[in-house]
């Protein structure tokens, strides 16, 4: 397909009613269930297991096929779930007016709290068998054995759980536990009162996060971004001590929940989960503050492109050239698979019949649930939704969407049911590697330097995005975080001192700094809600570019053992830690490697930007 099919191809329809859009741009929901009768049945039929699961108490005890008839009823109670679920929940995302169809979602709910209700018993009665009698069973039974590592992972985790006293105790602070982050989003959203300013060009604006972000990424007068800016930062600086305060009961709670359980750090505590050795995030934190080099060439080159005398904060996300192409659905159907040559055909094929099976809900309609995502239902297949709108964007995110939803059906395919989900910490390797290899299509085939101009600042902004920005936020959490383990004050001051810096660090003399950067770190929700989350977009990110490096670099054999390992991570689900996994995929996150492999793409991804905008010299920007 040339550019100019592309051009000239339809725009996309306008907001509809969903019965007007034509039923192949829509997901096929008749592949979980043929109606709602035969949801209905299977609903019935996941309350009577889940009955008969409260009922398998007290048995565990009696050997190892008493063992294997819980988890095997805990497969089926699982894979009915997946179904049940999804059926209400996909429905309700197509118009989310529905009442009727949002009161048997919630349904599901309530069977699923029972379901929490009639398993409760289950851990605490497996952890009384020690664990050299599973061993036994697990070495003894070839049906049991599946189920090792997650049985072992139990016992890995019971580490650090408290006797019953001191379980009940932990349970009884709960309740307040979240204290620190309602009163934030109180702060910060229900009782915020978005200013209302008269822009330097012109024009009256409310300043909700949206138009701030919006300002930011589309007006041309610097001096509109810098008043947004300056306002928008304002509402955080006129309350910066309640923030402080309020972060300062976050670090606390964290401390607490730690030294109760025994762990040396608050870092200590949430990687033991996943299995994560410490020095992962703290290998991540000193190989990217080592790596902003082609960071700050961007930034100069942005400074230089843009023609700004000073260049701040609020300069970094407007486009560097204007650009409206529209992206037809159409084009996106042969594309897409065509950028996963690489990975074979079977892939290949894979996807072509996921872009072709019912799998997809590509355009908006009326009441549809906005945003993206994958849906992976188990013994059918994933699902996507999206709101496609032939942007650029809408474009990338399929692409990313559909990473996930081809790890899911790989690891569904090959792995049993207790192993068939992934964790937080693979996932986003597999969609970001997804939108990588869409990168080097599209960039491939290009012929206008402003496409490959916008095509470049796209996925530049997305590195700086998922993995600077991210990395540095898990900096400044460890930092704030160490304040309280080592007893030392916590102040909008000593936040600000931490926050400050690190901005300093990354961006060099490449930014000219704005004293109300100081209060940023009050607007990122992310350290209010989940503490030490974040770091795991950069690791994803990190994983995904080495195995990008390991799949498009060095000799065909090389390359293709890569394509086989990348595959194999794809194929292995949740059946191990995810660091094991990304290591037999040949990423080892202890080491600098992965994340020079993302300073490597920056720097090329930033001459390659410097070459396509040399080429448009001669015309204007
Ligand atoms: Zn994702």
């Amino acid at each position: 397909m040339d550019l100019r099919a592309t051009a000239e191809a339809p725009s996309s329809p306008q907001l509809k009613d969903r019965q007007d859009i034509p039923d192949h741009f829509k997901w096929n929901l008749a592949h979980i269930f043929a109606d709602w009768r035969e949801w209905q049945a299977a609903y019935d039929e996941l309350e009577t297991k889940i009955a008969g699961y409260a009922a398998l108490q007290g048995t565990l005890n009696q050997g190892a096929l008493h063992v294997l008839a819980t988890m095997k009823l805990q497969d089926e109670i699982g894979q009915l779930t997946y179904k049940v679920w999804y059926f209400a929940s996909l429905r309700y995302d197509e118009d989310q007016r529905d009442n009727q169809i949002n009161a048997k979602r919630q349904q599901v709910q309530i069977l699923f709290a029972k379901l929490n209700q009639a398993s409760a018993w289950f851990n605490p009665e497996l952890l009384r068998i020690p664990l050299p009698t599973i061993q036994r069973w697990l070495n003894e039974n070839d049906e049991l054995a599946v189920y090792r590592f997650a049985l072992e992972d139990l016992y890995r985790l019971q580490e650090h759980v408290l006797d019953d006293k001191g379980e009940r105790l932990l349970s009884l602070s709960s309740r307040f536990s979240s204290s620190p982050n309602d009163s934030y989003s109180a702060l910060s959203t229900a009782d915020v009162c978005y200013p209302t300013v008269t822009l330097p060009s012109g024009g009256e604006v409310t300043l909700t996060y949206g138009q701030y972000r919006a300002i930011l990424a589309t007006h041309r007068n610097q001096a509109d971004r810098a008043m947004a800016f300056t306002e928008y930062h304002e509402l955080y600086a006129s309350n910066i001590n309640t923030y402080a305060a309020l972060y300062h009961g976050v670090l606390q709670r964290d401390w607490f929940h730690s030294q109760a359980r025994d762990y040396r750090t608050t870092l200590d505590a949430v990687l033991h989960g996943n299995n994560i050795p410490p020095a992962v995030v703290e290998n991540l934190i000193e190989t990217t503050k080592a790596g902003t080099v082609p960071l700050r060439r961007y930034h100069r080159l942005r400074k230089r492109v843009l023609g700004l005398d000073t260049y701040h904060v609020y300069d970094t996300t407007i486009p560097l050239v204007d650009f409206d192409r529209k992206y037809a659905y159409e084009n996106v159907l042969e594309w897409l698979p065509a950028s996963v040559e690489r990975l074979g055909r079977d892939y290949q094929a894979q996807m072509q019949e996921g872009l072709a099976g019912g799998w997809i809900d590509v355009y908006e309609n009326q009441g549809k649930r906005s945003g993206a995502y994958s849906a992976p239902v188990y013994g059918v297949h994933p699902y996507m939704l999206l709101n496609y709108n032939d942007t650029l964007d809408a474009v990338f995110t399929l692409a990313h969407e559909m990473g996930h939803s081809m790890h899911t059906l790989l690891s569904n395919a090959h792995q049993p049911f207790v192993y068939s989900a992934y964790t937080i910490f693979v996932a986003e390797v597999a969609s970001t590697l997804s939108e990588a290899l869409f990168l080097e299509y599209m960039l491939a085939r290009a012929t206008d330097e402003r496409e490959k101009i916008v095509l470049l600042q796209h996925a530049i902004d997305g590195i700086v995005s998922t993995f600077y920005t991210q990395v540095m936020f898990a900096d400044f959490e460890l930092q704030a975080h160490r304040l309280v383990e080592s007893d030392r004050p916590v102040t909008a001051d000593a936040l600000a001192d931490i926050y400050f810096s690190l901005v300093k660090a990354y961006h060099g003399d490449a930014v000219d700094y704005d004293d109300l950067s100081r209060v940023t770190w009050a607007r990122i929700p992310h350290f209010f809600s989940t503490p030490y989350y974040v770091y795991q977009y950069a690791t994803c990110f990190a994983s995904s570019a080495q195995l990008m490096k390991q799949l498009t670099t060095g000799s065909a054999a090389e390359r293709s053992t890569a394509i086989e390992r990348y595959l194999s991570l794809l194929k292995a689900g949740g059946s191990d830690h995810p660091m094991t996994l990304l290591q037999h995929a040949g990423v080892d996150l202890s080491k600098p490697e992965p994340v020079r492999a993302v300073v490597d793409q920056l720097d090329d991804l930033v001459t390659q930007l410097e070459t396509a905008i040399d080429h448009l010299k001669p015309r204007s920007m």
